[in-house]
């Protein structure tokens, strides 16, 4: 029934979709507005993402001009304790590595993709309109935006797809609402050149639990992307514009500041981002990616949910074509509950790192040297712990309920130091009231920047 499809937004969800479309010929078009920021944040991948990207046909392109990450490390702010976890191959066919993109050359290889695939892409603001009376469609092209795309009103395409990412353009159209997660943060972002890496194996992201709220250390080629996560309140304590928070944040933290390092791209704001909208399709239209949801920036899901949605609504509803429209419902119902199950996943995986467990149990896993033996109950607590939490933070075993289960048993029976737990947990509230006069205030910030 569906024969043709217009995808509004050209990030990494609609990309995709349109490339697995375009080979099942379904006509396929993706109005992008061209208005990406220099800098967009999404900058590494996880395990998971890699069968999707080797089935877009992309990997060695993208491996040419990206970082292998070969694991994640979690620390405290005082730098200890510290756990680092390595990614490990799986028995699904998820490998033990993943990249840092540079997201902006991501983005263009994924669109010359399917450029490549006969997807046509059109450079515009897409416009849509909510219908009245008509049980087909809720939503529809505005008129401006059909004649962009040189088609008549009489030829609406027969679905439309939401991949606006955060822009949600449907759903702000048609009034959906969202579930809103638990954390109201704001991050601030940049690059940084000759910032030293923290890295302990290769490409490795260091996430560090600060003050308060954390930082994402990202090695890209060239360069490091530093992020800081924080509430409102405590944001506004390290200063008014968004490159003083960022630099008094990193000056502030002995684990982040170090010696001669420069910013040399603008510093970006993200905020409010934990939801899930309550409605995943309607008459004529679906979400997709960011449209639908986002988790968190934690653990770095986002680029693979996104991927995920395309491969699942590909794979749930234009593999096996549904012939009538309660078939078809049938085939959506299943899509949204899937990508419902993952946000439910990560988020359950996400909480055991704000709230302290993973880096209690990280500082509880057993001291071993050469000499441990093989049969030695820290050495094989300590290669269960390793392969449990590699399947649950790559992607490849984060749905799974048995590894949720081994997760919540394995916090229960191992964590019982409350005063640890606490003391490790991401906070809203600022630990030590922070001295003012030391804060960077925006004239010195410029002398610094220019310097
Ligand atoms: C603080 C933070 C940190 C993050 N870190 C990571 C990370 O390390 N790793 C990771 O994987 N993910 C991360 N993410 C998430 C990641 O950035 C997103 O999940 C991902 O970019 C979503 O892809 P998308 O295709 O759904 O939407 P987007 O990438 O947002 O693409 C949407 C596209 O639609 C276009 N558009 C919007 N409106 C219109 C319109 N009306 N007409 C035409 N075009 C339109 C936009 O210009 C854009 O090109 C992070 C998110 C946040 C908030």
């Amino acid at each position: 029934m569906i024969k043709n499809v217009a995808i509004i937004g050209g990030g990494p969800a609609g990309c995709a979709l349109a490339c697995f479309l375009a080979e099942r010929s379904i006509e396929c078009m993706i109005f992008d507005d061209n208005k990406r920021p220099a800098l967009i944040v999404g900058e590494s991948l996880i395990p998971a993402a890699i069968p999707i990207i080797r089935r877009l046909g992309i990997e060695q392109e993208i491996a040419k001009f990206s970082e292998l990450k070969k694991g994640a490390g979690l620390r405290h702010g005082s730098g200890s304790p510290r756990v680092d976890f390595e990614f490990q191959k799986s028995a699904n066919g998820t490998p033990d590595y993943a990249y840092n993109i540079p997201r902006a050359q991501f983005d263009a290889v994924l669109r010359k993709r399917a450029q490549t695939l006969g997807v046509r892409f059109i450079e515009h603001r897409a416009k849509v309109v909510a219908t009245k009376d008509n049980s087909e469609r809720d939503v529809q092209l505005s008129d401006e935006s059909l004649a962009v795309a040189g088609l008549s009103r009489a030829r609406q395409p027969d679905l439309l797809i939401d991949a606006t990412g955060r822009k949600r353009l449907f759903s702000k159209l048609l009034g959906i609402e969202a579930d809103h997660g638990p954390r109201n943060d704001i991050a601030h972002f940049a690059h940084f050149e000759n910032y030293q890496s923290d890295s302990a194996i290769p490409g490795q992201i260091v996430i560090s639990v600060l003050d308060c709220g954390w930082s994402w250390q990202i090695p890209l080629p060239g360069r490091t992307s530093v992020g800081v996560v924080f509430n409102n309140s405590a944001a506004q304590s390290y200063g008014n514009t968004a490159a003083e928070r960022l630099e008094n944040v990193m000056q502030h933290n002995p684990v982040l500041s170090k010696q001669g390092f420069q910013r040399v791209s603008e510093v970006m704001t993200y905020s409010n981002y934990q939801l899930l909208s309550k409605l995943g399709y309607g008459n004529g239209w679906i979400l997709l990616g960011d449209a639908f949801g986002f988790v968190d920036p934690m653990l770095s899901p986002g680029v693979f949910m996104s991927l995920e949605s395309a491969r699942l609504l590909d794979e749930r509803v234009f593999k096996n074509r549904a012939s009538t429209q309660p078939q078809l419902e049938l085939q959506l119902d299943q899509y949204v509950q899937e990508m419902r199950q993952w946000h439910k996943a990560w988020s359950f995986l996400i909480e055991h790192f704000y709230d302290g467990r993973i880096l209690t149990l990280g500082e509880m896993r057993p001291r071993i040297d050469d000499t441990t033996p093989w049969y030695s109950f820290g050495r094989l607590a300590d290669r269960f712990i390793g392969r449990l939490l590699s399947r649950l933070i790559s992607g490849a075993g984060t749905r799974s309920k048995f590894n949720q289960a081994m997760l919540t048993y394995t916090c229960q029976f191992m964590l019982w130091d409350l005063d640890k737990l606490n003391s490790y947990k991401v906070k809203t509230e600022m630990r030590a009231s922070l001295d003012e006069s030391a804060l960077i205030n925006s004239a010195e910030k410029s002398d610094q920047v220019a310097a």
